[in-house]
C-alpha cells in the first residue's frame, strides 16, 4: 500500500469532511502543498485552484506578504486570551475594519469562525431590543434562498426548502421568509417583489429583531445575484418599522462582487454587518461583526450591559496578523519592500476576471442541459437543469487541470484575483468539461 493510500484509508475511516457520511464515500484528492493558483497533490498533478479554497485565498497560496506576516507574529506570540489583554494585531485590524466598511460601522467583535459571527451578529440585534424593554423582538426575517453558515442559528435563516436544514423543522427557531429577491444584478427592482417585502417587514414588526440578508449575492444557497436596489427597499422597510438590519458579507467582502463590500454597490450601510471568509486571505480561521454606535449603546443601556459572548480564540494575533497583511495586499498599501500585488489595485484585477469569465463561458449558454450562464466580479456561475454529476463534473476538470467543487445544480468559479489570463481559460474550459460531463 502506498503512503497516500494509507492515508487515504485512515482518512475514510477517522475524518468526518464537509457535508459528508461516515465513513466516506468517496476519496478525496490528497494535497500536497500549494503556490499561487495551484494546489499540488500527493500523486504530482497540479491543478489550477477555481475555488480560492471556499471564497477564502483571494491572492493565492503562499503569498510572500502573507506569509512573512505570519511569521513575524509568530515571533512574538501566536495566542494570548483576550479576556483583560488586548494586542496590536487585533487593535489594527479592528480600527481598518471600521474605516473600510459602510458609514457608521464603528465597533468589531472579533470571533473565529462566519457562523460564529452570524451568531454574534444576532445576539446583538436580539440584545439590544431586550435592552430597550422590547424583548418580543426576537424573530429574523430573511428573504429565500440564503445561506448563513451550520450553527443553528445561522441555519434557521438558511433556504428552508434547497438548504441541508430542512431536516431540523421543529428544532431551530422559525423565522419569517420572503419569497426569493428576483434574479439579477441589473435587472432593476420589481416593485411588486418591493411593496411584498415592506408589507411582510411592517406586519411583522412587533416581533421582528432584525432582518438579516446577504447583499448582492447569495452564494452556497444558489449562486443567484439580485438587484442592489432591494438593500436599499430593506433599509427603507427596517427604519421606518424600527427593525436592525444585519448584512452578512462573509462571502461577498473584500471585493469579490466588484465592490469592496456588496453594500457599496447600492450606497446602503446596515447596522450590523458579518465578515470571514477571505479576511485572513484564506490562510486561518477568523471572522467579525461590526456594529454600529447605535446598536452598542442600547446593549450599554440594558439591565446587563455587556455583550455576553467570548469564544476562546477571539481575536486570534496571528489570525489578525495575516489579516492584516491580506488588506495590505488588496488595498496596495505593504509594497514598501516590494512589487504591490495588484499594480493597477485590485478592482481593475477583478474586472479583467468579470471580463474573462463572461467570455470563457458565454459558449456554453445554450447548450444542452445548461439552465443559466451568470458572471459578477470574480464570480462565475453555470446553472444545469438537473443536479450535477459530481464525481463525473469533478473529475472531468481535474483531467483538464482544473479544481472545482459543484454542488446541487452549479458548476461555479470564484479564482483567487492573482489568477493569469491564461489559468483563467483554463479554468473556463475546466467548467466546459465538467458541464460536458454532467449534461451527458
Ligand atoms: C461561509 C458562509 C458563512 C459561514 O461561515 P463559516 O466560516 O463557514 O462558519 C456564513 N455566511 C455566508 C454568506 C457564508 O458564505
Amino acid at each position: 500500500m502506498s503512503a497516500t493510500d494509507k492515508l487515504l484509508e485512515l482518512d475514510r475511516q477517522r475524518v468526518w469532511h464537509p457535508y459528508a457520511p461516515m465513513p466516506g464515500t468517496r476519496a478525496p484528492l490528497v494535497v500536497e502543498s500549494a503556490s499561487g493558483v495551484r494546489l499540488r497533490l500527493a500523486d504530482g498533478r497540479e491543478l489550477i485552484d477555481g475555488m480560492s479554497s471556499w471564497w477564502a485565498a483571494i491572492h493565492g497560496y503562499r503569498h510572500p506578504v502573507l506569509d512573512a506576516a505570519a511569521r513575524d507574529q509568530l515571533g512574538r506570540m501566536s495566542h494570548v486570551m483576550f479576556g483583560g489583554l488586548t494586542h496590536e494585531p487585533a487593535v489594527a485590524l479592528a480600527d481598518r475594519l471600521v474605516t473600510l466598511a459602510p458609514e457608521g460601522l464603528e465597533h468589531a467583535f472579533l470571533c473565529d469562525s462566519g457562523s460564529v459571527a452570524v451568531e454574534v451578529a444576532v445576539k446583538m440585534c436580539l440584545q439590544y431590543w431586550r435592552s430597550r424593554g422590547k424583548s418580543a423582538k426576537t424573530r429574523l426575517l430573511t428573504w429565500r434562498g440564503g445561506y448563513h453558515g451550520d450553527t443553528f442559528m445561522a441555519m434557521s435563516v438558511c433556504d428552508p426548502d434547497g438548504g441541508m436544514h430542512r431536516m431540523w423543522e421543529g428544532v431551530l427557531p422559525r423565522q419569517v421568509f420572503a419569497g426569493l429577491p428576483p434574479a439579477g444584478f441589473a435587472a432593476g427592482v420589481d416593485e411588486a417583489y418591493a411593496a411584498r417585502l415592506r408589507r411582510l417587514i411592517e406586519e411583522h414588526a412587533g416581533e421582528l429583531a432584525a432582518v438579516i440578508v446577504e447583499p448582492v449575492v447569495q452564494g452556497a444557497g444558489g449562486m443567484r445575484f439580485h438587484d442592489p436596489g432591494y438593500l436599499r427597499v430593506l433599509r427603507e422597510a427596517c427604519d421606518s418599522c424600527g427593525v436592525l438590519l444585519v448584512f452578512d458579507e462573509i462571502a461577498t467582502g473584500f471585493g469579490r462582487t466588484g465592490a469592496l463590500f456588496a453594500a457599496g454597490h447600492a450606497g446602503v450601510s446596515p447596522d450590523v454587518m458579518c465578515v470571514g471568509k477571505a479576511l485572513t486571505g484564506g490562510y486561518l480561521t477568523l471572522a467579525a461583526a461590526l456594529c454600529t454606535a447605535e446598536v452598542a449603546a442600547g446593549i450599554g443601556r440594558g439591565e446587563l450591559p455587556v455583550l455576553a459572548h467570548g469564544p476562546t480564540f477571539m481575536g486570534n494575533p496571528l489570525a489578525c496578523a495575516v489579516a492584516g497583511a491580506s488588506l495590505d495586499v488588496l488595498l496596495g498599501d505593504g509594497a514598501a519592500d516590494g512589487a504591490p500585488t495588484y499594480p493597477r489595485g485590485w478592482r481593475a484585477e477583478v474586472r479583467r476576471i468579470e471580463a474573462a469569465l463572461t467570455a470563457g463561458l458565454a459558449p456554453v449558454a445554450g447548450q444542452p442541459g445548461v439552465a443559466d450562464v451568470r458572471v459578477l466580479g470574480a464570480i462565475g456561475v453555470v446553472q444545469l437543469d438537473r443536479e450535477v454529476d459530481i464525481a463525473a463534473a469533478t473529475d472531468a476538470a481535474a483531467a483538464a487541470g482544473v479544481w472545482l467543487r459543484p454542488f446541487r445544480d452549479l458548476v461555479y468559479t470564484m479564482p483567487p484575483y492573482v489568477t493569469g489570463d491564461a489559468d483563467l481559460a483554463a479554468v473556463c474550459a475546466g467548467i466546459r468539461a465538467a458541464v460536458a460531463a454532467s449534461a451527458r
